[in-house]
C-alpha cells in the first residue's frame, strides 16, 4: 500500500530522517513510536506529499507521492500535529471548505459531511465555531477532515497530545474504529498507546527505524532474558578473570555485598542466554568455587524502548531480523 524507500530529509545541515525504509500493507493499524524529535512529523509530513524529501521515494498504491501528487494524494487522508482549523468557522462549514478543496461537490460531498460527522461523534457541535470547542473535539473534526474523500489510508500525527486522560481514551476507541475500514497510521510518544492501539509498530529513533513489528512479537523477541546475575563466596578479583575466560560474555558489573558476598553482573551477545549460563556454571565448577544464587533479569519494554530510542543508531541486529520475519 505504502513503499517508503531509503528516506531522507536534511534541514540545512542536520539529518532529521536517514535512509527510511518499510512497507505499509492494508488493513493494519500502524503506530509511529518515538521520542519528541526522533522524526516522526517530518516523515509523516514527507508521506502525505506536504514536505519534500532530500532523497528517497515514498509510493502510495505504485503511484510516487511527488511525481504523481494527485493520485497518491488522493489516497491519504491527513491530520497534521498542528491541524490547520479555521476557529470562527463551525464544523459544517470548514468540513465543506475541505472537501471542495478536495473535489467533492453537490450531493456527494452532502452525503460524506454528514458520514464524517458521524463517524467522529461530532454530531453535537456540528453547528458551534470551532474555537468555542474542547481540544478533543477539535481533534475529532481534524481527523473527520482527514476522512473526507474517503481515503484508503489515515495518517494522524500524534492526535492524543494536549487530551485530557478522557478524550485521550476516546481518540484511542476512535482510531480503533477507523481501524476497520482504513489503513491508519499514527504517531505518539507514549509506549503504552501504541501497544494498546496498533496491530504493527514502527520505532523510530534520531531519523532511523530501529524496530519495526507486530506489539507481541516485539516484545518476545526484545524482552528474552539478556542479563545474568550471579552470588558467589569467591573473591572479587578470582570472579572477574573467570569471567572473562567465558565466551560471549560482554560485560561484567562485579560488586561486593556488605554480607562479604561478591554479585556480578554478565551481558551477553550470545542469542541463547542459558549456553551461556551453563558456561558460566561450568567455569565455575571447574574453578571448584561455589556459584550460590544464578537468575535471568528480564527487560521490561518500556527499559527497551529507552534504550533503542537513547542509543540512537539503528540496532542491526533488530532491523535485519524484523526483515526476515517479515
Ligand atoms: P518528531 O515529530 O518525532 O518530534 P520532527 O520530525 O518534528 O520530530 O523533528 C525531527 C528533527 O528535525 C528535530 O530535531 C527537529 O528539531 C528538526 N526539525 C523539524 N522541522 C525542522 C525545520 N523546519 N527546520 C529545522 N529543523 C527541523
Ligand atoms: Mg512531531
Amino acid at each position: 500500500m505504502i513503499s517508503v524507500e531509503h528516506l531522507t530529509k536534511c534541514y540545512g545541515d542536520f539529518m532529521a530522517v536517514e535512509d527510511l525504509s518499510f512497507e505499509i500493507d492494508e488493513g493494519h493499524v500502524y503506530g509511529f513510536l518515538g521520542p519528541n524529535g526522533a522524526g516522526k512529523s517530518t516523515t509523516m509530513n514527507i508521506m502525505t506529499g506536504c514536505l519534500s524529501a532530500t532523497a528517497g521515494h515514498v509510493r502510495i498504491d505504485g503511484h510516487d507521492i511527488f511525481e504523481e501528487p494527485d493520485k497518491a494524494k488522493k489516497l491519504i487522508g491527513y491530520l497534521p500535529e498542528q491541524p490547520p482549523l479555521y476557529m470562527a468557522e463551525t464544523p459544517v462549514e470548514y468540513l465543506r471548505f475541505v472537501g471542495e478543496a478536495k473535489g467533492l461537490r453537490g450531493a456527494e460531498l452532502k452525503a460524506q459531511i454528514e458520514d464524517v460527522i458521524r463517524q467522529t461523534k461530532i454530531e453535537d457541535v456540528r453547528n458551534r465555531r470551532i474555537q468555542a470547542l474542547s481540544k478533543g473535539y477539535r481533534q475529532r473534526v481534524g481527523i473527520a477532515q482527514a476522512l473526507l474523500g474517503n481515503p484508503k489510508v489515515i495518517v494522524l500525527d500524534e492526535p492524543t497530545v494536549g487530551l485530557d486522560p478522557i478524550q485521550i481514551i476516546e481518540i484511542r476507541a476512535l482510531i480503533k474504529e477507523l481501524g476497520q475500514n482504513h489503513t491508519v497510521i499514527f504517531s505518539s510518544h507514549i509506549l503504552s498507546e501504541v501497544q494498546t492501539i496498533c496491530d504493527q509498530i514502527l520505532i523510530i529513533a534520531k531519523g532511523k527505524l530501529v524496530a519495526f513489528g507486530e506489539p507481541q512479537q516485539l516484545e518476545k523477541r526484545l524482552l528474552a532474558p539478556n542479563e545474568i546475575m550471579i552470588t558467589t563466596d569467591a573473591g572479587k578479583e578470582e570472579v572477574k578473570i573467570l569471567l572473562s575466560g567465558v565466551g560471549h560474555v560482554t560485560a561484567a558489573e562485579i560488586k561486593e555485598t556488605d554480607g562479604g558476598l561478591v554479585t556480578a553482573c554478565l551481558k551477553t551477545d550470545h542469542d541463547d542466554i542459558y549456553a551461556v549460563s551453563r558456561a558460566v556454571f561450568e567455569a565455575f565448577a571447574a574453578n571448584k568455587l561455589a556459584l550460590l544464587e544464578m537468575s535471568l533479569k528480564k527487560a521490561n519494554l518500556e527499559d527497551v524502548f529507552l534504550e533503542l530510542t537513547e542509543s540512537g543508531g539503528p540496532d542491526e541486529k533488530i532491523s535485519e531480523e524484523e526483515k526476515k520475519t517479515k
